[in-house]
């Protein structure tokens, strides 16, 4: 028998890397398509040459095609930091409208399950504390968050569309703020920006007083979450992340700590509409499919670092060279 065939669209970004990794060690072949607009080939460079591994250059928000059979399409295609969804609005709107109809379309073609990556952000600067997935949300749509927000929420209408008229076998994962290997340096979230400042022994940048909260997820947990939701047959939305909360200021002195520096902190303003609390209500993903993180902050810290120092070791490197 044949290996089951999965579509990880955003493949070569943060998230999506790490997923092609696991479901091919899982026995999946993979096809993994990316525009690049984030994200970036050296994530899944490893990959490349594995048996039933393929890479596709493609636009999600232009029609798809995939020949042969698809058992399962992953949707992760979006620029996901407030960054670079600032920085390139109308296509994170287009990826999560568009891009979602034409993932879903081929689902249904395909006869495939499909899964949408969701996020913490469509509950906006939440008014409930900790976030359960039956809170609608605080989303102010014509702000500079709202393009990510609101195009996240049409994208889990169109999934649950699909799912109720066309009876397609759906998932929708909420995914509170990650971390890992693979992110990009400058893709200005607050844990790229914090290691690679305290490894140049640079000021720690913290947005506004840092007394906002949130609650951060080693990718490691993430991905398996995924597969555990795949594998249940829950259709409504599913908050996946680690309910451990801290201040931005915590976050910055554990940074500090895991790394060894002595970077001083500075404090800029803060960016407009940026949640004032985050922490994930997982009892339903305890519940329904038994899952819950297992590495806490100081153990993620350790396994992410190293795959920073690299990469600014490399990068301020080039840019020597270049002067
Ligand atoms: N943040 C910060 N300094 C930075 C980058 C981010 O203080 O250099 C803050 C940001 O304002 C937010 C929190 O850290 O309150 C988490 O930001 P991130 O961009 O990682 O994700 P968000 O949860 O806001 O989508």
């Amino acid at each position: 028998m044949s290996n089951p065939r999965v579509l990880i669209t955003g493949g070569a970004g943060f998230i999506g890397s790490h997923l092609a990794a696991y479901f091919l060690d899982k026995g999946n072949d993979v096809i993994v398509m990316d525009n690049l607009l984030t994200g970036d080939v050296s994530n899944i460079s490893h990959l490349f040459g594995k048996p039933g591994f393929e890479f596709v250059t493609h636009d999600v928000t232009g029609f798809v095609h995939v020949s042969g059979r698809l058992d399962t399409i992953l949707h992760f295609a979006s620029p996901a930091s407030p960054i670079d969804y600032q920085e390139f609005p109308i296509q994170t709107l287009k990826v999560g409208s568009l891009g979602t109809h034409k993932a879903l379309g081929l689902a249904r073609e395909k006869n495939a399950k499909f899964l949408l990556a969701s996020t913490s952000e469509v509950y906006g600067d939440p008014l409930i504390h900790p976030q359960p997935e039956s809170y609608w949300g605080n989303v102010n749509p014509v702000g500079l968050r709202g393009v990510y927000d609101e195009a996240k929420r049409f994208a889990e209408a169109m999934t649950l569309a699909y799912h109720r008229r066309h009876q397609l076998d759906t998932r929708i994962v909420r995914i509170f703020n990650t971390y890992g290997s693979n992110m990009r340096l400058n893709d200005g979230r607050a844990l790229p920006n914090f290691i690679c400042q305290a490894l140049r022994g640079e000021p720690l940048t913290i947005y506004g007083d840092g007394m906002q909260t949130r609650s951060f997820c080693h990718v490691s947990d993430l991905v398996e979450g995924i597969w555990c939701l795949l594998q249940s047959d829950e259709t409504g939305p599913v908050n996946l992340g680690n309910p451990t909360e801290m201040t931005i200021r915590e976050f910055a002195q554990q940074v500090l700590i895991a790394t060894g520096s002595e970077s001083a902190i500075t404090f800029e303003d803060l960016p407009e509409d940026d949640p004032k609390v985050r922490q994930p209500d997982i009892t339903r993903a305890r519940e329904l499919l038994g899952w819950q993180p297992k590495i806490e902050l100081t153990e993620g810290l350790a396994l992410t670092i190293p795959y920073f120092r690299d990469k600014v070791e490399k990068t301020d490197r080039e840019v020597a060279i270049e002067f």
